[in-house]
């Protein structure tokens, strides 16, 4: 977890790897049905243009799909989900029904000014339609009234590795790795 510009993806992708499990990134798969002009991409454009989440319904559905597939079984990263209570309460439900379960829950802390000069950044080469300025922020004030409510769910389940997202990727990386190996 962590606001938009925290560097979930980046870590995401290299974690999923060192653990050998599925990265479930619910904005690829979004992006990528957008791309495809499917039916679920079309629902979902709108939302992500305006820096609105896509509706919990449709997102719900989409990672109940995924994580049933072959290769979440052994282990997987979600990423970018959940990010509403509501989410939080059906993740609980695909799991349970998967006898299934989360290990735990890591958070990037990254300072507002940083996240924004970032993704102002990444708007230079992303070619992502939702990386304008006001949709930056507008991203910011969803995540902080929707989504980081949820980190006190997850802080009162014993499950909340938070880690400090300041520094390179690198430096991030070994502090996620660091933070794992001490609490394993
Ligand atoms: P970021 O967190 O950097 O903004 P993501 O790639 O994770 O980027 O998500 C991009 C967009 O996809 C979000 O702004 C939202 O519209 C949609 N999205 C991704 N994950 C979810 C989710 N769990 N619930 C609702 N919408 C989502």
């Amino acid at each position: 977890m962590g606001p938009p510009g925290a560097g979930k993806g980046t870590q995401a992708v290299a974690l999923a790897e060192r653990i050998n499990g599925a990265h479930v990134s619910t904005g690829d798969i979004f992006r990528a049905n957008v791309a495809q002009e499917t039916e679920l991409g079309q629902a979902a454009k709108r939302y992500m243009d305006a820096g609105e989440y896509v509706p919990d319904e449709v997102t719900n559905a989409m990672v109940a799909d995924r994580l049933a597939q072959d290769d979440a079984r052994e282990a997987f990263l979600l990423d970018g989900y959940p990010r509403t209570l509501d989410q939080v309460a059906k993740l609980d439900q695909i799991l349970a029904d998967l006898d299934s379960g989360l290990d735990g829950v890591i958070a990037l802390t990254v300072v507002e000014d940083e996240l924004i000069g970032r993704l102002l950044e990444r708007a230079k080469v992303s070619g992502r339609s939702d990386d304008t300025e006001e949709v930056i922020r507008h991203r910011q004030e969803v995540y902080r009234n929707e989504t980081e409510p949820l980190l006190a769910v997850y802080r009162d389940r014993g499950l909340l590795i938070e880690v400090d997202g300041m520094g390179s990727p690198e430096e991030v990386g070994a502090r996620i790795a660091e933070a794992l190996s001490t609490r394993a």
